[in-house]
Formats: structure tokens, C-alpha cells, sequence
């Protein structure tokens, strides 16, 4: 039987709301756009979210507020990454969620935002974790499959002793699950996935109502057909049925 020893998650979108993230690119740097270059707010604002486009998630770039605080002439990128932290929050059942799993099982993080913003994000919660990894900062790279048997031999721990949550269907379930970690894809929007291989899973569907509060969107991936006694315990913590 394999164990589990290691559950990773995702920061943005997982754990924490996007609504810091939201805050800072959406609002703040379009606004200081402005202010530096005498524009009007509603143009900056659309002149930048056409450069982040034209920039795109698959580069190294687009996750790199040094980057663009540089390229779009805005100075040290500290006092607004401090005006938005008031932002910064976790989902509602992250505490509990955390707290239930690491009486058993060694906790981290591998994400993809830059390990500056990432301390700051997860401020409230790091104690949980042993290990906070930054693909970006600490191996320069998106979540790519060396980026995560990278992270396992870190650990000193098997891919299949692994299991990662995340919100990015590419970069949270299809990259993790090709190294042969256990990868769960949590669709936070509700919406599922155009021709989803993953069905959602078992307990977000109707029988859910009488087990009570769950994560708030279907969360489903490899091995949710419950080969693992131990993806099944956690299966039930993370759909949080018994809080
Ligand atoms: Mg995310």
C-alpha cells in the first residue's frame, strides 16, 4: 500500500483568494501606470492587461513583479505590494482544513508566485508547513515536471508519496500527475473543464447536502476512485464533511 506522507498545495486560488492578486495587478499597478505617465486610468488600465496578455502564464515573465515594475517604469514594487496585503485572505475552510491534516501528514507549499509575495500571502499560515517552495524564485521555472521531482527529492520523498491540490489544471494536475505525484484539481469556479477527463468528485455531487459543509467547488483528480486507504481519509478531510 503506498503511503502519503507529503500533501502539497498551490497558494493562489487554493488557499488564498485572489482578491490581493486582483487588488495589485488589476487595480494598483494599472492606477500607478497612470500616475507615472500622466494617462487616464481606464486606458492604462486596459494597456496594461494587454501587456500581461501578450506576456502570458507559460512565461517566467508573467509571474515576475520585479519584471514588471521594471518594464512598465514603476519603481520598487514594496509599497504597493504593502497597500494591497489588507487584501490578502484565505478561503473560509482552509484553517480547519490545514489544521485537520497535519496531525498526520507533512504539509507544503509549491507554487508559482514569487517567494516575496509568497511569505507575505501566506503570513497567517505558514506555521503549517514545512517546506514552501517557489518555482519561479527558487528554481526559475514555471511548475514544470522538473520542478516537482525537484521538490520530492528536496523532501526525500517518493512522487507517489505525494499528493498536490491546486486550483491550475495544467500546472497543479496535468504536471503533477505526469511525474507520479497523486494530483487533485480543485475548480474553484465551479464550471468544470471543457471535454474534463475528471469527472467532479464523488462527494461534491447531490449526496452532499447531507453530509454538510464541503469545500465550496467540486474538487477532483487522480485517485479519486479510492485505490489509496489513505487518499480516502484524505479525501474526507479535504472534503471537509464532518467539520
Ligand atoms: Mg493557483
Amino acid at each position: 500500500m503506498t503511503e502519503i506522507k507529503v500533501i502539497s498545495f498551490d497558494a493562489e486560488g487554493t488557499l488564498v483568494t485572489p482578491d490581493f492578486s486582483q487588488a495589485m495587478w488589476q487595480e494598483a499597478i494599472p492606477a500607478l501606470y497612470a500616475q507615472k505617465h500622466g494617462l487616464d486610468p481606464a486606458q492604462a488600465r486596459k494597456a496594461i492587461i494587454d501587456k500581461y496578455a501578450e506576456i502570458g502564464d507559460q512565461r517566467l515573465e508573467w509571474y515576475d513583479i520585479r519584471y514588471w515594475f521594471g518594464s512598465l517604469g514603476l519603481g520598487a514594487p514594496e509599497p504597493v505590494i504593502q497597500s494591497c496585503l489588507d487584501k490578502a485572505g484565505y478561503y473560509p475552510e482552509v484553517n480547519g482544513l490545514l489544521s485537520s491534516l497535519s496531525d498526520k501528514y507533512e504539509l507544503v507549499v509549491a507554487s508559482g508566485t514569487p517567494i516575496e509575495l509568497l511569505r507575505c500571502l501566506l503570513r497567517d499560515i505558514e506555521f503549517y508547513f514545512s517546506h514552501i517552495f517557489s518555482s519561479i524564485s527558487q528554481y526559475r521555472q514555471v511548475k514544470s515536471p522538473e520542478f516537482y521531482r525537484a521538490i520530492c527529492q528536496e523532501m526525500g520523498v517518493a512522487p507517489h508519496q505525494v499528493v498536490h491540490v491546486g486550483d491550475n489544471f495544467q500546472f497543479d494536475f496535468l504536471v503533477p500527475k505526469e511525474v507520479g505525484i497523486h494530483a487533485f484539481y480543485l475548480d474553484r469556479s465551479g464550471k468544470g473543464l471543457k471535454g474534463d477527463p475528471c469527472p467532479p468528485y464523488p462527494l461534491s455531487g447531490e449526496g452532499q447536502k447531507e453530509r454538510g459543509p464541503t469545500l465550496p467547488h467540486p474538487l477532483s483528480g487522480e485517485g479519486r476512485e479510492g485505490s489509496l486507504a489513505d487518499l480516502n481519509q484524505l479525501k474526507s478531510h479535504l472534503c471537509w464533511h464532518d467539520s
